[in-house]
């Protein structure tokens, strides 16, 4: 059987300034999803990227004094440090404004939607806010202030391109209520319905070029315009895999039986889910098969900007306290539905208590006793109940079931996109094992044998080590830097397993 393909992306950020932790969730949840799917056997393309034609770049180049393409490309470097500092297996990464294949794409994309008869120009006048990059109608705006910045719209009158949304309301409302193109949570499904119901309204595809200060991509033939950063931004998603030219890359990954799956934040869900399947379909091209948007984070009881701070910073975050309490703490508290509050305290007190305290600690009391009482050789397990020198009542049954069914059910979470339940039962494991050592004391059995006997211990302490083991291959997709120290722990070397070691360092003093 040929492996199925999954292409996954995240959104390409702006690089108006450095990353915040919000981000971080998003391209770490990315990063589970691509390295459970490469488990399981999947072909997987990791696709990131940064959005660098936005107007919104220009402007905070502008009020920093510093030339725009330096300031970019200095912001650009930045989210780029976000792969090997939280570990992310990223497969390749997209600049918007650098990568001809983007150019290439976006162009290909234009000519396509305007061959379907789907661009013409019309005047415009709106209430546009560089923040969003967005015309707002009077009716969307909260008292006359933009929802998302809070900051007053402005009045803006144009001659611009404009999509013909308004005739793909029914296939859209088909393929999202149909199942083809899944929305996850279902709130976010009902959302865009919702909105869809409310009558889609074409939408301005360009701008004039002299607004958008020369930055972007000129619209094909009409050279005083350029592309719609939305629009341009959006086509990312397969410009990356090729799509200008033709490339095999756009074949496998985004034209072929695959999945594709999207993930996003709920402040740009109408671009992802209403305006980007549209213009697949106007061009002629298969729709995402999965859409997964999480909900915000705030830090410290506050709205993240990219311009709060350094306390929120995932690069510094991983810097100071390693990639895998950043990334546990957004695995594991994050919910799926419904914002979440970072503060250090709590990833601290997250990563001290379930990962030092619970999984570094097991680890290392299992390698101990096995160096302890077999010499650092792992025991085999009886494979006929053991009656001497007492009947066990089913040790470590419970405890085998939770390594067995982990794979299961972290497979079922992540099919819904619901990191805390997949993390819950990695952590399962822990919590079992750690509850079958204070049952059965492997120390007072270390002692009863002394008078003969000893498969119990054995039995015991073969349990312990499968659960280990099984730690380290489940955890793999979400805390691969410690996986692979846990594993390491759990491989003997001529017959004998290493030294136990701290698999976790404690934070807090
Ligand atoms: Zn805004």
């Amino acid at each position: 059987m040929i492996a199925p393909n999954t292409y996954i992306t995240t959104t390409i950020p702006y690089v108006n300034a450095r990353p915040h932790i919000g981000f971080a969730l998003e391209i770490v949840q990315a990063d589970v999803l691509a390295r459970f799917a490469r488990l399981r056997g999947d072909r997987v393309r990791l696709q990131a990227g940064t959005d660098d034609n936005s107007l919104k770049n220009v402007l905070a180049a502008q009020a920093a004094g510093e030339d725009v393409r330096k300031f970019v490309d200095r912001n650009a470097e930045a989210f780029l440090a976000l792969g090997p500092a939280l570990s992310l297996t990223v497969d390749d990464v997209i600049r918007t404004s650098r990568d001809a294949r983007h150019r290439a794409g976006v162009e290909r994309f234009w000519q396509a939607c305007a061959a379907s008869g789907d661009l013409y120009r019309k005047r415009y006048e709106g209430l546009y806010c560089t923040g969003c990059e967005q015309f707002y109608s009077p009716a969307e705006l909260r008292a006359g202030r933009c929802p998302e910045h809070d900051s007053e719209p402005a009045l803006v009158a144009e001659e611009n391109w404009f999509f013909r949304l308004s005739r793909y309301a029914e296939a859209l409302r088909e393929a999202i209520s149909g199942g083809q193109l899944r929305i996850e949570p279902a709130g976010r499904r009902n959302e865009v319905l919702a909105f869809i119901d409310g009558g889609l309204e074409d939408f301005s595809a360009s701008r004039p070029a002299e607004r958008a200060g020369g930055w972007g991509i000129a619209v094909p033939g009409d050279p005083g315009q350029v592309i719609y950063v939305w629009f341009d931004a959006l086509c990312n998603y397969v410009t990356a895999l090729g799509y200008g030219n033709g490339g095999d890359a756009y074949q496998r990954w985004w034209s072929g039986d695959g999945r594709r799956i999207q993930l996003l934040g709920k402040g740009v869900l109408r671009f992802h889910a209403v305006y980007w399947p549209a213009m697949l379909l106007s061009s002629g091209q298969p729709l995402p098969t999965d859409i997964f948007v999480h909900d915000y984070l705030t830090a410290g009881g506050r709205k993240i900007s990219k311009s709060s701070g350094s306390g929120a910073d995932p690069v510094a975050l991983a810097g100071q306290y390693g990639a895998d309490a950043v990334r546990w703490w957004l695995l594991r508290e994050v919910p799926r539905v419904g914002d979440a509050d970072f503060t250090v305290e709590r990833m601290i007190a997250r990563a001290d208590g379930e990962l030092a305290n619970g999984l570094g600690n097991l680890v290392n009391r299992v390698i101990a006793m096995i160096h302890r009482y077999r010499d650092g050789r792992v025991p085999v397990p009886a494979t006929t109940p053991v009656t001497t020198p007492a009947p066990v009542p089913a040790d470590g049954d419970d405890l085998a079931a939770a390594c067995l069914e982990a794979r299961g059910l972290i497979g079922a979470a992540l099919e819904e996109f619901d990191f805390r339940r997949a993390t819950a039962a990695v952590w399962a494991i822990a919590d079992e094992a750690n509850r079958f050592i204070n049952r059965v004391r492997p120390w007072e059995l270390a002692r009863a044998e002394r008078g003969g006997g000893g498969q119990r211990l054995d039995n015991v302490l073969a349990a312990l080590f499968e659960a280990c083991s099984a730690l380290g291959r489940e955890l793999a997709p979400f805390l691969p830097d410690a996986a692979a120290r846990i594993t390491r722990q759990c491989t003997p070397r001529d017959g004998r397993l290493p030294q136990a070691s701290p698999v976790f360092r404690r934070l807090s003093r």
